[in-house]
């Protein structure tokens, strides 16, 4: 028997699909753009998350300079080859040192750092349960770690014990943001890590928003929990936010650094974090340890922001750390909000379904510990302009 014959498949638009997509999002509002920014503009920024300030602390610059000139643009390989140098064994120490736990080991990415603790931390037949309002990086590290992962609702503890009591896995993983990125609130941890330690589980927490602004010196949420050096807790970090810098840190147990230095997929096939990067990073952290205040600054910067928000009829949540968020009606709404303070002068954040799963849009202001007055009275007119019916 003939099989019949099947047409040629007719050349077609291979981005056809594409330009529809974006199309789509673009009716729908969700398109989004790049907007290059100068390397000096007049804006006040409360949108990034230079959170201290350390970004274009002379110290911090020429720090990273000095980095340049003795090691060169780039790391030249992956850590385990010839990515290592004694700059990021310095930057190790130093952070291990400030988050009072045994060890470090710096990625080239806040985002490769929970790929690589939680993918080789579990792994095929391993449990993972993730926290449902975790970074999308801590996401896409379950998806990548090929356990099994159970979502757990937003600060639901009682729902995290039952999936780890109804485990069948020997090895177990509750992973955390510790100040959630969006919302800016803290995660449970004493509870957590009573939890977990109660079923043997690990409990890796993602210290993104807390390093430099959680606890009286900011050495971040799990010391200020009593958590640091516990040797079932681990934390990732990023250096790219409070640091002002670039790059991504594992800390916990040295039996927890020496396993990834061997299995973390994203450690070893990565080349090392740029020297530039690693300077500027240790410089910012030694800053922090001279200037223990700045975390504090920080907050208090917070905590003014939403007050200026509250006297503008909008309703932010109180915040923990540095991250201020205000719910909008729409996603329109947050768009054209932002929109309307840029055009006053002030960037902030515009978060919009799919970042928000949850489907609320908001917008997102962050502080930073050098906010000055002047700075505050800025936000204050631009928040005058703008329609009272916006939030929500
Ligand atoms: N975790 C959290 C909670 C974050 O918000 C981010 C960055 N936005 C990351 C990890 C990733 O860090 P990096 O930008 O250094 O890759």
């Amino acid at each position: 028997m003939t099989s019949p014959v099947e047409p040629l498949p007719v050349p077609g638009d291979p981005l056809g699909e594409l330009r529809a997509l974006a199309a789509q999002r673009e009716t729908a509002g969700m398109q989004r753009t790049l907007r290059p920014r100068a390397a000096h503009d007049d804006v006040l920024d409360l949108a990034s998350n230079d959170y201290l300030g350390l970004c274009r602390d002379p110290r911090v610059i020429e720090a990273g300079v000095v980095a340049v000139r003795s090691w060169g643009a780039g790391a030249t390989g992956s850590r385990l080859v010839t990515g290592s140098t004694e700059l990021h064994a310095a930057l190790e120490h130093e952070l291990a040192d400030f988050t009072g736990t045994g060890a470090a080991l710096v990625f080239s990415s806040g985002y490769l750092a929970n790929l690589g603790a939680v993918a080789a931390l579990s792994g095929p037949g391993a449990l993972v349960v993730s926290d449902a309002l975790n970074h999308a990086s801590v996401v896409d590290a379950c998806r990548l770690s090929r356990a099994d992962v159970v979502v757990a609702g937003h600060g639901d503890v009682a729902a995290i014990e039952r999936a780890l009591s109804r485990r069948t896995a020997d090895r177990a993983v509750v992973v955390t943001d510790a100040v959630f990125s969006v919302d800016g609130d803290l995660a449970p941890l004493a509870e957590l890590h009573a939890v977990t330690r109660a079923h043997g589980a690990l409990l890796v927490i993602d210290e993104a928003h807390a390093l430099g602004v959680v606890g009286t010196d900011g050495s971040g949420a799990a010391r200020a929990a009593g958590l640091a050096g516990e040797p079932d807790v681990v934390l990732t970090a990023t250096l790219s936010k409070s640091l002002g810098a670039q790059g991504g840190a594992v800390l916990g147990d040295p039996v927890v650094v020496e396993h990834l230095v061997n299995t973390a997929r994203a450690f070893i096939f990565d080349t090392g974090l740029a020297p530039a990067s690693v300077g500027a990073a240790h410089a910012a952290l030694t800053v922090l340890r001279a200037e223990p205040g700045l975390a504090a600054a920080a907050r208090d910067r917070a905590h003014d922001i939403v007050r200026l928000l509250r006297d503008h009829g909008m309703q932010p949540s109180a915040p923990q750390a540095a991250v201020v968020s205000a719910p909008m009606g729409s996603p329109a709404a947050a768009v054209a909000s932002a929109a309307r303070l840029l055009e006053r002068g002030v960037r902030v954040g515009c978060f919009r379904p799919p970042s928000v799963p949850d489907g609320v849009s908001r917008l997102r202001l962050t502080a930073r510990a050098d906010l000055t007055e002047t700075d505050l009275a800025r936000l204050d007119a631009a928040l005058g302009a703008m329609p009272r019916s916006t939030g929500t």
